[in-house]
Parts: structure tokens; sequence; C-alpha cells
């Protein structure tokens, strides 16, 4: 096997193009487990650990940009307060081991449905920045990122080099059902994101359809519906939960049956809008 080191990001762009069956690897989270389970033999490795501006964030044109390889526990620690919703579940990936390794890229190269920084980047109408060196930077709005299980709009030749998100204006929460607190792969989850100046409140579903996914009608719902300045109609927030899991399309398997998955994120999104419900009336109060 061959292992490419680039120390820098056009070094890795040069290394891509010239090897597009080279598999990248960042904090080797998901990488390492399916190397060292046989489940996948590469020719090339191209490790990204080098590259140190994939590892750093700052804020550009209004949004933060979040580097490729900047470990969970960074953005726990440094993002919580402009990203509230992907710190939140930032915090339930793995444990503290896989934390300081895993990353936002890595878990967007892997695509999986169940991918826990995925729904908040949905409801917070995140985009991807990925680059070719023969073809450039594209910009990729989270929506159209997902194509299918394990499968991303990424190219053999793109490499994602960070993923920008506007500051929150509003509360955000995420939600998870596992079989346990910790260590444990989403049966489902769910994000929610305010956005009071808009009047829009954003929403994503995990581990709930062949890809993480929106729940449009339920977000037009909302933004038909919602008086931002009153407390949440019972009536509304039932509607909003039964649109939320008309938007999930799961499947059974060995995690949870697809009629428990449906239920749940419908008790997810209920919960989440009335938990951000409740710190947006109390932040209009103060
Ligand atoms: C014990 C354990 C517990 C876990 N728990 C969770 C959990 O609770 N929630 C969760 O969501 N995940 C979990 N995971 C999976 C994994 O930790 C995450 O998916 C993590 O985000 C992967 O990040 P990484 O940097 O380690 O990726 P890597 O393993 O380095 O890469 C993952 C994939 O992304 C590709 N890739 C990496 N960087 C780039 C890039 N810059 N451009 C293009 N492609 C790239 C790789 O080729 C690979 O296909 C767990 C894994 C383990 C081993």
């Amino acid at each position: 096997m061959d292992f490419l080191r680039p120390t820098t990001w056009e070094e890795a762009l040069a290394a891509k193009a010239d090897r597009p069956d080279a598999v990248p690897i960042q904090g080797g989270t998901d990488v390492m487990v399916e190397l060292n389970f046989d489940m996948r033999r590469p020719a090339t490795l191209l490790d990204l650990g080098q590259v140190a501006e994939l590892r750093a964030w700052g804020m550009e044109g209004g949004a933060c940009r979040v580097g490729a390889g900047v470990p969970y526990t960074t953005i726990i620690e440094e993002l919580g307060g402009p990203l509230p919703g992907l710190a939140q579940a930032s915090r339930t990936v793995g444990s503290p081991q896989i934390r300081n390794r895993g990353s936002v890229g890595g878990n967007l190269g892997a695509a999986s449905p169940a991918g826990d920084s995925h729904p908040p980047l949905l409801a917070a109408d995140a985009v991807i920045e990925v680059e070719s060196r023969d073809r450039g930077v594209r910009m990729i709005p989270a929506t159209a990122f997902y194509l299918g299980v394990k499968r991303s709009a990424l190219e053999p030749d793109e490499l994602i080099r960070a993923v920008h998100v506007r500051p929150a204006t509003g509360p955000q929460y995420f939600s998870k059902v596992g079989t346990r607190n910790a260590m444990v792969i989403a049966v489902c989850s769910f994000a929610i994101a305010l956005r009071p100046g808009e009047r829009r409140v954003g929403t994503g579903l995990g581990s709930a359809a062949p890809t993480p996914r929106r729940a449009y009608e339920a977000e037009e719902l909302l933004a038909r519906e919602l008086d931002w300045q009153a407390p949440l109609d019972p009536a509304l927030l039932r509607r909003f939960g039964e649109l939320c899991a008309a938007a999930a399309a799961p499947i059974d398997d060995v995690r949870g049956t697809a009629a428990y998955r449906v239920h749940a994120i419908g008790v997810m999104a209920r919960r989440t809008l009335t938990w951000a419900w409740n710190d947006h009336l109390g932040r209009r109060a103060a």
C-alpha cells in the first residue's frame, strides 16, 4: 500500500488528482476501522494529517469556516457559541478519544446516513467547500451533498476543504436516540435551528432515510403559521411532529425498526422545537 503524506493543501490536491483512487485519511476513526476489519484494502492512502490548515477555523464572509480536519473536541470547546447545534451533536460522537481525532470532514467523507454532524449542518444551511486541482472550488449546499447511503457529491479527484456555517441567530438543538448514552451510532437523530430574524426554522433528520435530509413540509408549516411572539400552539407543535415523521423514510435494521424511527423522529421534533421555543421566548423576555 502506498502512503502519501502531503504537507500543504496544494500538494494534497495534486496527489488526489494524480491518484483519484487514493483514500483520504484525516482522523482515521472510520478509515482505520475499515482497514482493520478488511472491509477495504486501498492501493493508496492519502494522509491529510500534516495539512495544518485543515485543522483551523475562522470567520469568512459572515460565516464560520471550519476546516475539514477540525476535530469534534475543538468544535465543542471553541464553537459552542456560534454553532451550538453542531457542538451539541459533536458532544454525542463516540468517546473522548474519537472526538479528539474524528472530524466533520471525515463524517462528510463517509456520508453515512447516521453521521451525527449531518442534521445540524442541514438545519443550519451549511455549505461544503470542496476542491480539485484541475476544476477548482465547488461550494455545495449540504442539501445537495448527500446522494445515497454512504454516497456524496464529491468527485474522485476532489477533497473536502471546509464547511461554512452562519453563526446561529436563534436557539439550536440536536437530539439523538441510541441504545445507550455514549459510544453509540444513532438509531435516529434530529436537529433544529431557529432563525427569528427570518421567521424560519431549519430541520435535519439523521438515520431516518437513505441520506440525511430536511423536513421541508414541516419547515414550511412553521414559516406559515408560527407566531414568533406567542407561546407554542400545541396543535401546531403536534402537526410539526407529524410532518417531520412523514419526512422520514427509514429501514428496519439491527439498530431499530422503521416504525420506531418514524415515531422517534416525531417525538424528537416536538421536543427540540419546545426546547428551542422556550429559549427563544426566554431571550425575548430577558
Ligand atoms: C468507536 C467509534 C465510535 C464512533 N461514534 C460515532 C458517533 O457517535 N457518531 C458519528 O457520527 N460517527 C461516529 N464514529 C465514526 C467516525 O468517528 C466519524 O464518522 C468521524 O467523523 C470520522 O472522522 P475522521 O476524521 O476520523 O475520518 P476518516 O476516518 O479519516 O475518514 C472518513 C471518511 O472520510 C474521507 N475523508 C476524510 N477526510 C476527507 C477530506 N478532507 N476530503 C474527502 N474525503 C475525506 C475518508 O476517505 C473516509 O472515507 C465512530 C467511530 C468509532 C471507531
